[in-house]
């Protein structure tokens, strides 16, 4: 038997295509800022205007201060920085994740323990953490994925009885909300990513920190650029690092603001749609977020299935492009093994919900220009998956 062919990918997983409608936009504010009397390229007035719009549709209730960075993962080297965690210090991560999560830790002298996650929200488990918490723990640093925020009242109230900091890796969650409080406010601390995919995503690199303690606030600012206040230069307080925003994007992320709400709403929608067509496929091995509710956010739409390469390659050969979201645990990485022991003596640590939610699972397309008619394909195709056997015949 042959393989059916594999069709031109008609609806890619990564859109090009993401800022085609504010192309002048960009122009205008590469134009405005080269052509500036001041020549003030990064730190200037539209980054403190970004800052200040940020904070203002945060509410003041919610965070002490927004700070522009230069990505989300040096927002967390900031974070860790800020909080003198390094050398002798642990902090507690995800086992599933993103590479920053283990990488800005080691970065900054201190070890990543690595707990493992919640095997339905993906997201880093609190009966796993709290088993972690040594004398040498310092901070915990959930983070939330794919479109589930990680179990924050819960970290909060571990943090809160151990003394230890909260550092919230809320990169991708911006638009998520928990019992009212927004994905980022829950931490001492978070971070949002402006990479271009992400929900607030921008052509360029960029992020912010947020916290809701001023004084960790001023001690960002401090840091971003090279340890100087931004009043004296050339005097450097602290060891800093260059963290700093570009202003084009900063008048480019202002001109973006307003329609952020409308695309995450669009997100949501299709997200929710997704969740609907998919429900009756958890009793056929295919596990999808349910629709809507409390602590989620329309940034990835991640399904769960044993047979996730065939799944892949049975979206693909309908033009369909699926992504990976991450093939392997952060301890399974090479970067990261050598520094993956368990807590102290004893086994060796394993993660087992980190290695089968590694195995299991399948981004498919979302993003706020996708079409009715493309999300329908995307759908069909799924339950067309999931209604086959392994060997593609009709059950
Ligand atoms: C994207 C992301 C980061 C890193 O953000 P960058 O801006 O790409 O450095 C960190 N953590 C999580 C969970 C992310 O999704």
């Amino acid at each position: 038997m042959t393989a059916p062919p594999i069709a031109a990918t008609e609806i890619p997983f990564f859109a090009p295509d993401l800022f085609d409608g504010d192309r002048d936009a960009l122009l205008d504010a590469v134009r405005a800022i080269g052509t500036g009397t001041a020549q003030k390229f990064i730190l200037g007035e539209h980054t403190a205007r970004l800052e200040h719009a940020l904070h203002t549709r945060l509410g003041s209730d919610q965070v002490a201060d927004v700070v522009a960075c230069s990505s989300g993962t040096s927002g967390l080297s900031l974070l860790l920085a800020a909080m003198d965690i390094g050398p002798g210090d642990e902090v507690v991560v995800p086992a599933f994740g993103c590479a920053p999560l283990a990488a800005t830790v080691l970065d900054a002298g201190a070890r990543p323990v690595f707990a493992d996650i919640d095997p339905v929200r993906l997201t880093m488990d609190p009966a796993a953490a709290e088993a972690l918490i040594g004398p040498r723990t310092r901070a915990l640093l959930p983070a939330h994925m794919f479109s589930v925020m990680a179990d924050m009242p819960a970290f909060r109230d571990l943090a809160d009885r151990y003394g230890l900091r909260l550092i919230e890796d809320s990169a991708l969650a911006q638009g998520g909300a928990l019992r009212g409080r927004p994905a980022g406010c829950w931490g001492d601390a978070g971070v949002y990513s402006f990479v271009q995919v992400k929900t607030f995503g921008m052509p360029g690199e960029g992020g912010v920190v947020l916290t809701r303690d001023a004084a960790l606030g001023r001690a960002v600012r401090v840091l971003r650029n090279h340890g100087q206040d931004g009043v004296h230069r050339f005097v450097h307080h602290r060891i800093g690092l260059n963290s700093r925003f570009d202003e084009v994007m900063a008048l480019f992320q202002l001109h973006r603001l307003p329609g952020l709400d409308g695309r995450l709403a669009r997100r949501a929608e299709i997200s929710a749609y997704y969740s609907r067509r998919f429900a009756p496929l958890a009793d056929r091995g295919l596990i999808a977020p349910p629709e809507g509710g409390d602590g989620r956010f329309p940034y990835v739409y991640t399904v769960l299935t044993e047979r996730r390469d065939a799944l892949r390659a049975h979206l693909a050969a309908r033009g369909i492009a699926s992504h990976v979201y991450y093939p392997r645990p952060l301890p399974a990485q090479p970067a990261f093994a050598p520094h993956a022991a368990g807590p102290g003596p004893g086994p060796a640590a394993v993660w087992p919900h980190a290695e089968s939610a590694a195995r299991r699972n399948l981004s498919l397309p979302l993003y706020p220009h996708l079409t009715d008619a493309q999300a329908e394909h995307i759908a069909d195709a799924v339950r067309a998956f999931a209604g086959t056997d392994p060997n593609g015949e009709r059950r």
